[in-house]
């Protein structure tokens, strides 16, 4: 796998041909100097690939004919393979794309009035075993390339008529567990010469890996989401094991620090609606306490069930009671729409039917390589 913060060189190096998708723009300009290019060729690249969708070399008229044959010699632009494309009932749209290895991985495309949210993922499975999300039940399988997260764009930007307005990394796995990939991946998401999203447009939904939010407000200016589902830390432990390296003490003034200097940003909280487990009055105010003095949103998600999952979704009437209470403390709360949940496009949800299918053929795949290993 090649990696944008590979040195060019490196890159050249290998015996396969350069995945182009997977070089941001520092990157890219890096890589066409190595092969006779200046850096604007580069950043010409950039716009082709990723603004104008552009995969063949020869259409690529500023550039000049011997720098085209170069590369085409040493590089490919390779977009992931949509292997199923499914609207939903309410606009949703599911694709599940086939990467390589036999991997699959979904991403989910949700119009609204006046802007359309694309939900991509950052791993194949999940490592972090919350224990209500169906990910988690996979297990995890691999990371990511930065070609496989902005691949995912790539094809919602050509295959939908409405323009993808937002980004959130609310797909499959733990974004923070990618990191350089995912860095890297939102740099293109955010350069003026691929899909132009603000800083406010894309947003990172984490579990809670502290040092690496740490250095993530070094590299990178992004809206942060936490998945919180537990206003103290003995229920946390229980929901989002990884509390239990990186407790609320350490996570609060960590998510204050991601947002401090910037008077308009505040962190989006998860909140995920479990009937008798995080749902009470007392728990909301808990959470009131919890969130003073953070600037904060909190976005209630109703639990959407899977087979062999214990938790019940929590009753609208609940729900509501819960949001009145925060609300009514001056928290902006929202209770997020199911939506795609009849093609298990909603959050969660995210390992399909086909999940078993990629499984067995994984398994197919590795034991063939087992058998042909000299
Ligand atoms: N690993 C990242 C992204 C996960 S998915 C994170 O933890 O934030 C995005 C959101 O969906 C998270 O808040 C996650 O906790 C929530 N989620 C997972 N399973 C769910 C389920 N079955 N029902 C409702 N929300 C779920």
């Amino acid at each position: 796998m090649v990696f944008a913060s590979e040195p060019a060189e490196t890159l050249l190096s290998a015996t396969d041909k350069i995945n182009l998708m997977n070089l941001d723009q520092k990157a890219l300009e890096a890589f066409v100097q190595v092969i006779g290019g200046k850096p604007f060729h580069g950043r010409n690249l950039l716009k082709w690939i990723h603004r104008l969708g552009v995969v063949d070399f020869d259409a690529m008229t500023d550039l000049s004919k011997s720098l085209r044959e170069r590369l085409k010699q040493v590089a490919e632009i390779r977009v992931p393979e949509v292997v199923f494309d499914q609207p939903s009932r309410d606009g949703t749209h599911k694709w599940v794309m086939q990467l390589e290895c036999g991997n699959r991985v979904e991403t989910v495309f949700i119009p609204e009035t006046g802007r359309g949210t694309l939900c991509v993922s950052s791993q194949v499975g999940c490592s972090l075993n919350c224990s209500f999300c169906s990910t988690a039940q996979q297990g995890f399988n691999r990371n990511l390339s930065v070609a496989e997260i902005i691949g995912q764009v790539w094809v919602a930007a050509r295959r939908m008529q409405k323009p993808v307005t937002n980004v959130v990394l609310m797909g499959m796995g733990e974004p923070l567990a990618n990191f350089d990939a995912v860095v890297s991946a939102m740099a293109i998401m955010q350069n003026d010469l691929a899909y132009m999203l603000s800083k406010y447009r894309v947003t990172i939904s984490t579990s809670g890996i502290v040092p690496a939010l740490k250095r993530l407000r070094e590299v990178s200016d992004v809206t942060l989401a936490v998945s919180l589902h537990a206003p103290d830390n003995e229920l946390r432990d229980q929901l989002v094991p990884i509390n239990r390296k990186y407790p609320l003490e350490l996570l609060l003034p960590a998510c204050r620090d991601f947002i401090r200097g910037d008077k308009r940003r505040k962190i989006t909280w998860e909140y995920v609606m479990l009937d008798g487990v995080n749902d009470s009055d007392r728990q909301a105010k808990q959470l009131i306490r919890l969130l003073e003095g953070t600037p904060s949103k909190v976005n209630l998600i109703p639990f959407n069930p899977f087979p062999g999952s214990s938790y019940r979704t929590s009753s609208p009437e609940r729900i509501l009671a819960f949001r009145d209470r925060l609300m009514r403390a001056g928290i902006r709360t929202m209770t997020r729409k199911t939506r795609g949940d009849d093609i298990d496009a909603a959050c969660g949800q995210l390992v399909g039917r086909v999940q078993d299918r990629s499984r067995r053929e994984l398994s197919v795949v590795s034991s063939l390589v087992r058998e042909n290993r000299p």
